[in-house]
């Protein structure tokens, strides 16, 4: 865990670049300059007393190097797994099938039967659908949604059953920004975990160190950056991933969304260049924001001076990422929305009609009508969710000027500037 204290804006001096540095290269079996793939379902021990052992939970990756079986920690899973905990700066961390089973193996690991989570109310749909849905049935862990902005409704609707405040650094779809070291100084105040889904601003935001207890990732989204993987992730501290790790009582352990050691292995590949990207998925956005602003369209991007979160994002935010890679246009209806994406798509070439985030190339989608479509017409609302909100996460290939043509040509051609 870093020892970086806050500064008095709050902010921390930590640099999640130079954490990444300083961890201990892995190099391969035979020397390659790349780890090796520990591509074994199980392993073997030279004594046979050093097998109970494992299972007593005395002889792990950290005492001694054992490994048991690869639903259990696998070598190569487990490099990815502190590479990503370095760059949060948290204690440790492990990778998973995909982000949901990330984010409901922590959600499951953290809350009991009759529990309660405090959630944001503008989170990812599939995210939303757990909480509001399958958790209550499945688990009888229940919910209550508040914007994550509005401190006070997050404080209240704390109860003695709250195990948890859940929320997305930056809100999907709406880009709200949530504030970290507030939320943090409450859930410590209540004795409640702080979870945050880092998913849509890993290096630019570091949610640990200004008081998260967990953070999860979706590998998915920017980690990743070639839209090829489904994976996730979650960090905290060392007792809290050895504990999800239990063989009798660990999520990760015995629901077992196990993620493939030559799927860490391919993550593992893309992260040296993260910084880079998210720079330029940053700067690429900041400019899209800016112009389409000038020209009188509806624009979200907390990184714009009129974001009513924009002060809080200059605060949170590390130095040197810029601001996030996504922005929202409010056209509106859904049906003026799906003609600028038709536009763009298959008369510019300028980007896919298709959800996630992160890609190299820009994707974008009709949010209330795709992935957040698991929330109904009131909880759109409530979240300020539009039936004509786009989600644009901006591509980093082509050149800026060329993408603005192509942005400038379908915006003329639809009639909106
Ligand atoms: N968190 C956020 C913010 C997301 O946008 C998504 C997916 O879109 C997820 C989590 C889920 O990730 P995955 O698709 O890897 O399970």
């Amino acid at each position: 865990m870093s020892e970086q204290p806050p500064t008095a804006n709050g902010q921390t001096s930590f640099d999640p670049q130079a954490a990444f540095a300083a961890l201990r290269h892995e190099f391969g079996e035979h020397g390659g300059v790349n780890m090796s793939i520990e591509a074994s379902t199980t392993f073997t021990v030279l004594q046979a007393g050093t097998m109970p052992e494992i299972f007593r939970g005395q002889r792990g990756p950290e005492q001694g190097g054992c490994f048991l079986y690869g639903r259990h920690f696998n070598p190569t899973v487990y490099v990815l797994g502190r590479q990503i905990a370095a760059l949060e700066g948290a204690q440790a961390g492990y990778a998973a099938a995909s982000g949901l089973g990330a984010i409901s193996a922590t959600l499951l690991q953290v809350c009991n039967t009759g529990d309660h989570v405090v959630a944001g109310n503008t989170i990812y749909g599939g995210t939303f659908a757990l909480l509001r849905e399958y958790l209550p049935l499945k688990a009888g862990i229940t919910t209550t949604f508040v914007p994550a902005h509005d401190l006070a409704s997050v404080e209240a609707a704390i109860t003695p059953r709250t195990r948890a405040i859940y929320v997305e650094t930056v809100s999907n779809p709406t880009l709200r920004v949530a504030d970290i070291p507030a939320l943090a100084r409450i859930a410590k105040a209540r004795g409640v975990s702080l979870i945050v889904d880092n998913t849509f601003t890993p290096m630019i935001i570091s949610p640990i160190q200004m008081g998260a207890d967990i953070v999860c990732h979706s590998l998915t989204k920017f980690m990743n950056g070639a839209s090829d993987i489904i994976g996730g992730a979650v960090v905290g501290t060392a007792d809290f991933i050895s504990s999800m790790m239990d063989l009798h009582t660990g999520s990760l352990m015995l629901l077992g969304p196990t993620m493939d050691p030559r799927i860490a292995f391919e993550v593992s590949m893309r992260l040296p260049h993260l910084g880079l990207r998210m720079t330029e998925h940053s700067r690429r956005a900041a400019a899209f924001a800016s112009r389409l602003n000038d020209l009188g369209l509806s624009v979200g991007y907390p990184g714009l001076t009129e974001h009513p979160d924009h002060a809080l994002l200059k605060r949170l935010a590390n130095d040197g990422f810029g601001l996030g890679g996504l922005l929202t246009i409010d056209l509106g209806t859904q049906a003026r929305a799906e003609r600028l994406m038709e536009t763009l798509q298959n008369e510019q070439h300028f980007g896919y009609m298709a959800v996630s985030l992160g890609y190299f190339d820009t994707l974008m989608s009709c949010s209330a009508a795709s992935t957040s479509s698991e929330m109904g017409a009131a909880d759109l609302a409530a979240a300020g969710i539009s039936p004509g909100l786009v989600r644009m996460s901006l591509g980093i290939t082509g050149t800026l000027e060329q993408r603005w043509d192509q942005m400038e040509a379908a915006l003329r051609k639809n009639g909106l500037i």
